[in-house]
């Protein structure tokens, strides 16, 4: 009998309800065709628009279904002119990391030949890491709680014993599953700044302590500074990289520089028991409306939710789906014939996903 998930399904501002109805749509359509699994979707309010409308930017029973849900899909949420008293942007998506426990933050990182990418690579040399990035603590842990005099500003950044052991132990996992898979070689980086501050220190003397837990997969450790001129300069280098919060939110937006843009990044924030699949970018109000934004890292944030998915409940035919989800997108970008503008093209958000599903006719 086929496995039934339900999915919670936050639409979000801006571009996100744009982009989110081709990916349901091909969700539905995959789950549509499998006799393994069934997916229904539930919607979800949050986001900047509700807030502006009812006073409330992530409602109760919102939590609710994402609390029940086997899975959370999110395109973007926030409007820059839409804020806070205390000037703040609306940000529901980083509440329900702290909420759910989400501390894992997944951020796929791959360029293929043909892909607009602004770096130089050698012939054939073609990028594929994963950079990991702890969600509910590190210098985030002090959202809304800064101390502010006339004189002076401080946020305190937070790096607990028992986040840092299940977030690189999370690492090492997925290094393994990556060595498993042939897609690297089984090696973990730790990002840190352990040479200027105690907490760094900490949190590598937490991963060294984890990494004997792992003797197959090479344990590595590089400053914050060097891992953004290495991830220029030769990204090819890493497997799975692992760091503390602030740290990850640049270092994702660089890893989604090198992929082509933000259009074209994933993520993932897992926790034990709950996991929100949206895409890096935010809800791009400056294009939101005009049936042009790149529909791609949604796509491939349903990918990473039907592999999850897959995984956790053993549905292997899942991960077949999430694979031929992921080489429809990038077999578009490759050809570059229909991409949006953001990434070289012209094609509308439209043209972009019907070129997705037909790619996957292909594939599949
Ligand atoms: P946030 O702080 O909420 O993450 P942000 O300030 O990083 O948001 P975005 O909303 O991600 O800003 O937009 C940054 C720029 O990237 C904008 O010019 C926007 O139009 C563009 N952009 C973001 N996502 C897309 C997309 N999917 N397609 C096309 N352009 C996009």
């Amino acid at each position: 009998m086929a496995k039934a998930f339900e999915i919670a399904v936050f639409e979000g501002d801006g571009i996100g309800p744009e982009i989110t109805a081709p990916v349901v749509e091909m969700l539905a359509m995959l789950a549509g065709r499998s006799a393994e699994y069934s997916l229904s979707f539930v919607r979800a309010e949050a986001g900047a628009g509700h807030y502006a409308k009812t006073g409330e930017a992530l409602p109760a029973e919102s939590l609710d279904i994402a609390r029940r849900a086997d899975a959370i899909l999110l395109s973007a949420m926030g409007i820059p002119s839409i804020r806070y008293d205390d000037g703040t942007e609306i940000a529901p998506q980083i509440d329900l990391r702290t909420e759910l426990d989400l501390y894992a933050g997944v951020r796929p990182v791959r360029i293929v030949p043909g892909q607009p990418t602004p770096l130089n690579l050698p012939d054939g040399q073609g990028v594929d890491f994963v950079l990991v990035r702890e969600s509910t603590e590190g210098l985030f842990h002090s959202k809304g709680r800064g101390e502010i005099t006339r004189d002076e500003a401080r946020e305190t950044l937070l790096i607990t014993r028992e986040t840092s052991e299940k977030l690189f132990r999370f690492a090492f996992d997925l290094a393994k599953q990556r060595k498993n898979a042939g897609l690297g070689p089984g090696k973990v980086t730790c990002i840190d700044k352990a040479n200027v501050f105690r907490a760094f220190a900490f949190f590598r003397g937490v991963f060294d302590e984890q990494a004997s837990n792992f003797p197959d997969i090479v344990a590595d450790h590089a400053y914050v500074d060097a891992a953004a001129l290495w991830m220029v300069q030769k990204p090819w280098i890493f497997d799975v990289m692992v760091t503390e919060n602030m740290f990850g939110d640049i270092l994702s937006d660089l890893g989604a520089g090198l992929m082509g843009g933000l259009g074209m990044a994933p993520s993932a924030d897992i926790g034990d028991s709950h996991a929100v699949f949206q895409p890096c970018h935010g809800s791009a109000p400056d294009i939101a409306g005009q049936g042009i934004a790149n529909p791609f890292a949604m796509f491939l944030s349903g990918a990473m939710m039907l592999e999850w998915l897959g995984e956790r409940h053993q549905v292997a035919s899942m991960a077949g789906d999430a694979q031929m989800l992921r080489d429809a997108v990038f077999d578009v970008v490759s050809r570059a014939q229909w991409t949006t503008r953001d990434i070289g093209g012209d094609a509308t958000t439209q043209e972009a996903s019907s070129a997705v599903m037909d790619a996957f006719a292909v594939v599949s």
